[in-house]
């Protein structure tokens, strides 16, 4: 079988001296939805930022497509995985297209006619044609994230990590940003969510894990998750959000 496209290998973290990572196994695989779940501080994203460095292990290892991320150039690590936030961050004296095409001219060297035919090509899959020369101000939180999500997309990752991206929105505007990612996930694309929007983990999601005090507690197909988990922390996790 072909390796895992990401993979955890007894991750240790700490801050300081509190230990928040446990010895976390988990094998993500090419085109996998995975749906990280459980309660706020359990670890989750300590979890996603470990995989593009943005927070250092203390042990054990993290691959990519089979090799260390820890050995791997780390701007080249995080060329290669894009990670979306609950705050847009977008840059707010560039337009939508400006925000799409930046790392792509800046990082890759695209040339700008190049670039921003890429960015609208990206804007348009996440429903944004019509907003191209939109500045982050002039755009709602729905808009704005998924101009997140285009700019993300824009550096060709080989596996995008969402962390709470609808957290901060109004709850009209969630629907338009849980579309876009289903649809990346019916295009193929191997993702890592952190999300408290259970109807989609289980609509999108292949594999729930459940943390909980910054262990893997639990890891199981997400139809079956939601009718039967298997352990006792799933069960409560679960009987809480009723
Ligand atoms: P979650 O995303 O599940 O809410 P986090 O990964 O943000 O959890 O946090 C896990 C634990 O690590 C929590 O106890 C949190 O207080 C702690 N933590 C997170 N970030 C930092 C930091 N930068 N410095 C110190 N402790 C942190
Ligand atoms: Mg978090």
């Amino acid at each position: 079988m072909a390796d895992p496209l990401v993979e955890f290998d007894g991750v240790d973290k700490f801050f300081g001296k509190t230990h928040v990572l446990k010895n976390v196994d988990l094998a993500i695989e090419e085109r996998e939805v995975v749906v990280v779940i459980g309660p706020s501080g359990s670890g989750k994203s300590t979890l996603l930022r470990c995989v593009n460095r943005l927070e250092e292990i203390r042990s054990g290892d993290i691959r990519l497509d089979g090799q260390s991320v820890l050995e791997a150039d780390v701007n080249e690590v995080r060329q290669r995985i894009g990670m979306v936030f609950q705050s847009f961050n977008l840059f707010p004296h560039k337009s939508a297209l400006g925000n799409v095409a930046l790392a792509p001219k800046k990082i890759r060297g695209l040339p700008e006619d190049a670039a921003e035919d890429r960015a609208r090509e990206l804007l348009d899959r996440v429903g944004l044609s019509d907003q191209t020369g939109s500045y982050p101000e002039a755009l709602s939180g729905g808009q704005q994230q998924r101009v997140a999500i285009a700019r993300a997309l824009a550096m060709d990752p080989t596996v995008m990590l969402f962390d709470e991206v609808t957290s901060a929105l109004d709850p009209e505007l969630v629907g338009e940003v849980l579309d876009v990612i289903e649809g990346l996930a019916d295009d193929g694309m191997t993702m890592v969510l952190v999300t408290h929007e259970m109807g989609f983990a289980r609509e999108v999601g292949d594999r729930i894990v459940l943390m909980a005090d910054g262990r893997v507690v639990e890891v199981t197909d997400s139809e079956a998750f939601f009718e039967r988990p298997e352990t006792e922390r799933g069960r409560q996790f679960l009987s809480r959000l009723l």
